[in-house]
């Protein structure tokens, strides 16, 4: 019997009723970061539905979605021709005793469009990409150590987790760390490293949690290339996040760097669980013998949606579009900001944009900017880069930028009252 005080049930939201249930029956209510007691006040915990760029929660209140489901949604939620293609897929399989033909036209597709590629392999998240990619890079070589940058996120496994829960030394114990942008502490880890160099593993660009994003500088990227070419290691590029989304290519084919791996993941398949590995040819025989597998990767119906949505992305130019309403949203922002006298630093690419308050060390100011914009009907975050997806229009960015200014009011009355 639960001592809690009876709230009765008709004032009692759907959201609340479905967090107490869960509670009973999934550890702590929700895991990891998707726990909503982590974000401000008013965030929902359950959703019921989404289109477009807008979602709905499970008590029918309606949001401009600035975290496109934390990256998959690149097109907008339940873009038809995406839908279209998966459900057709659907009509003649999904699940079956191996791949599909889509799985060699979704291969023929990735190794057309990423320069890089020779070959792709596939699986479903992120996290099976970057140990895949490591697997292969550490069979290629037949060295272990593997460089990452401190705070970079590759994701939830025990070599890569970043909580110290049920994690062994040993899950970690060849793993060497740079500081992301600066070549000095590169060379410096490349020598600890020694004749046992594997692969240098990098995100696409610096997207730590609560800290201003950076692009890589172009010089850095070049160093990490000339590291691996002079020690014959791989050049490992997590694109899990912003792939697809800044470059159909690959973000770091801009400054001229390839990668020998690439991983890929969340925006691929427009919300279908998919991710990638591509290759060049130096890395293919190892791709061979490492043994990779999983119970659902090829699954054909995500594969039809990735198809379509790489076809939609780079026919219409999806990046260069989403980088204009982004673009709109962060002057927005930044002239509302001067309007109510707050200083805020905007950083990362407008696809994928971060905004913070200056003096605001734990986010109290960003908390209660994005719970006032919430409650009038935008989804921001006060400290994870945001993703904008092709569906949102220059209207949504209107009536963003309208929620945006009763967060900044409720930041700045925050604010005074400290003073
Ligand atoms: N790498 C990066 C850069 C990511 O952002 C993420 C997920 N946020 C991952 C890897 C892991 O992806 P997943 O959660 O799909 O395993």
């Amino acid at each position: 019997m639960s001592n809690q005080t009876a709230v009765p049930s008709e004032t009692r939201s759907v959201d609340a009723t479905l967090r107490e249930r869960a509670q009973r029956v999934v550890p702590g209510g929700m895991w990891g970061h998707l726990n909503a007691a982590r974000l401000p006040e008013g965030y929902p915990q359950f959703f019921a539905s989404a289109e477009g760029c807008r979602i709905r929660d499970v008590d029918g209140r309606e949001y401009i979605d600035f975290m496109c489901s934390w990256g998959p949604i690149l097109l907008g939620h339940k873009h038809p021709e995406v839908q279209a293609a998966a459900d057709a897929q659907a009509a003649r399989g999904d699940c079956l005793n191996g791949p599909g033909e889509v799985m060699v036209e979704l291969a023929e597709d990735l190794v057309g469009m990423v320069p890089h590629a020779d070959w792709a392999m596939f699986q479903k998240n992120g996290g099976d990409a970057t140990t895949a990619c490591v697997t292969i890079a550490r069979a290629g070589t037949g060295r272990r150590k593997i460089l990452v940058a401190k705070g970079s996120y590759h994701g939830a496994l025990p070599w890569c987790s970043p909580s110290v829960a049920g994690v062994t030394t040993e899950d970690r114990a060849h793993l060497l760390q740079f500081e992301y942008n600066d070549a000095e502490s590169l060379r410096a880890a490349v020598a600890e490293a020694g004749k046992d160099l594997a692969a240098i593993l990098v995100t696409a660009f610096r997207h730590d949690l609560g800290r201003d994003l950076e692009l890589p500088i172009a010089e850095f990227a070049q160093a990490v290339r000339l590291a691996c070419d002079n020690a014959d290691a791989a050049l490992i590029i997590d694109e899990v996040r912003a792939g697809v989304r800044l470059d159909t290519r690959g973000t770091w084919e801009a400054l001229g760097v390839r990668p020998d791996l690439c991983a890929w993941s969340k925006a691929i398949a427009n919300g279908y669980a998919l991710a990638a590995v591509t290759g060049n040819d130096r890395f293919r025989d190892p791709a061979t013998r490492i043994f990779v597998t999983g119970s659902f990767w090829c699954s054909a119906v995500a594969m039809a949606a990735a198809r379509a949505t790489l076809r939609i992305a780079r026919e219409t130019n999806v990046p260069a579009r989403i980088q204009a309403t982004g673009m709109m949203l962060r002057n927005g922002l930044a002239s509302l900001a001067r309007q109510h006298d707050i200083s805020v630093r905007q950083s990362g690419p407008p696809q994928m944009p971060l905004m913070l308050f200056d003096d605001d060390p734990e986010f109290r100011k960003g908390r209660a900017f994005c719970a006032a914009a919430l409650r009038h009907g935008a989804f921001f975050h006060p400290a994870h880069n945001m993703f904008l997806s092709a569906a949102h229009q220059s209207s949504d960015i209107e009536r963003a930028l309208d929620a945006a200014s009763h967060g900044f009011k409720a930041a700045r009355e925050l604010g005074v009252n400290n003073r």
